[in-house]
């Protein structure tokens, strides 16, 4: 009886989530800052039941000195205004994760320009302490670990039981680094942090050398990992700020379980990355050290773009090793049964509108393809 519950429990998950498709993007506009100018804000939501359409006006003067100004709209799956709440927006996120724990792999991308709102959404503000761990600013991770902690705990009691370890890589100039490592390991030599390398297991899987992972045995550890994260990066960097807007971070939970009264077991993972800024960032105007991130940095975020349209449209060739992040992610990306889902994050201050669009339209981009059989039904 327990297993047929569970057959039909999963049974209808599945089907609900295979009538929103594969691939969905929300976008979530930030609170203007205190020092932004209110008026002729460039972004629109007008008002439709579905919450899911954003509208970006750009206003230029033409030669003549006469302004004029066109009007893009975009449709999303989900579109959070700037008084949404970190609850709010992780309520639309929940069943996703509940994905990974039914032993799915799923990704959650926080994109957009530095400034408007990634790592508020994926993690909460820069520096979480720990009064802050049942506070409203949480972001998705640390919810996100508190929700398959208290769901594993109830599924305990039908026989299940659960092995959750997290790794917690940042990827920098196109290489891996650890963000979980003690402390003196990153510090030894000084600025440089030990670099690990991607390679293949005894089973196929895409795995990461010398990695460290933590059990993630209670909802608590997050916080732990969140603090130890932050400790690496300033280790590695002189402005943290700085660094953590030219690089990805991509923190990995496995969740493997195993059904003691079934005998059924499932392996999910879920992926939550914070990419670098996406702004067009001229390599004109640098040189050095900035040239050569710029560069990792375009050619990571298209790369991500490249991979999720050839598998969207089957090709047989899919281009991971283009770059480290969808390498390490190839897994979780391509398998038939992934889920993806991205946040294109917008400042609607008028200095970021070009920026702004930049975002929507990759965004659009990301929204208009579907992986391998569930086609989207419909407009949503
Ligand atoms: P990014 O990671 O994209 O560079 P941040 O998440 O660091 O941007 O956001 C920049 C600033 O804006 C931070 O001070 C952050 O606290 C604030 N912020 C971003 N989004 C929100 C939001 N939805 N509500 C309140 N403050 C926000
Ligand atoms: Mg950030």
């Amino acid at each position: 009886k327990l297993r047929k519950e569970e057959t039909l429990r999963r049974g209808l998950h599945n089907a609900i989530q295979e009538l929103k498709g594969n691939i969905r993007v929300f976008c979530r506009v930030r609170p203007l800052g205190q020092a932004d100018e209110a008026a002729m804000l460039p972004i629109r939501l007008p008002t439709c039941e579905d919450n899911n359409e954003i509208e970006l006006t750009q206003t230029s003067e033409n030669a003549l000195g006469r302004s004029t100004s066109k009007t893009f709209p975009f449709k999303f799956d989900r579109v959070f205004e700037s008084e949404s709440t970190q609850e709010a927006v992780f309520e639309e996120v929940s069943q996703l994760i509940q994905s990974a724990l039914d032993g799915y792999p799923v990704c959650i991308f926080a994109y957009g320009q530095t400034g408007s709102g990634k790592t508020h959404t994926m993690q909460g503000p820069d520096a979480l302490s720990a009064n802050d761990m049942d506070s409203s600013v949480l972001g998705v991770i640390p919810r996100a670990v508190k929700q398959i902690y208290e769901n594993t705990s109830k599924l305990a009691e039908r026989g299940w039981e659960y092995s959750l370890e997290g790794q917690f890589l940042e990827i920098y100039n196109e290489t891996i680094q650890d963000l979980l490592a003690p402390a003196t390991r990153n510090s030894q030599n000084g600025e440089k942090q030990t670099k690990l390398d991607i390679y293949q297991d005894s089973e196929g899987h895409t795995r990461v050398k010398n990695v460290t992972t933590v059990n993630v045995d209670s909802a608590g550890r997050v916080h732990w990992l969140l603090a130890r994260a932050a400790e690496n990066r300033t280790v590695a960097a002189t402005n943290c700020n700085e660094r953590s807007s030219r690089s990805h971070s991509v923190f990995t939970l496995y969740l493997r379980g195993k059904n003691s009264l079934t005998g059924e077991s499932s392996s999910g993972v879920l992926n939550l990355i914070d990419l670098a800024g996406s702004e067009r960032l001229s390599s004109s105007g640098s040189s050095g050290d900035r040239l050569k991130e710029t560069q990792a940095i375009n050619k990571s975020l298209a790369c991500l773009g490249d991979v999720i349209a050839a598998l969207a449209k089957g090709n047989r060739h899919i281009p991971y090793r283009n770059s480290k992040l969808t390498h390490l992610l190839q897994e979780s990306l391509g398998a038939g049964n992934s889920k993806t889902l991205m946040f294109v994050c917008v400042n609607p201050s008028p200095s970021s509108s070009q920026e702004s669009l930049c975002s929507l339209q990759f965004a659009t981009k990301v929204n208009s393809c579907q992986i391998g059989t569930a086609r989207r039904q419909g407009a949503t």
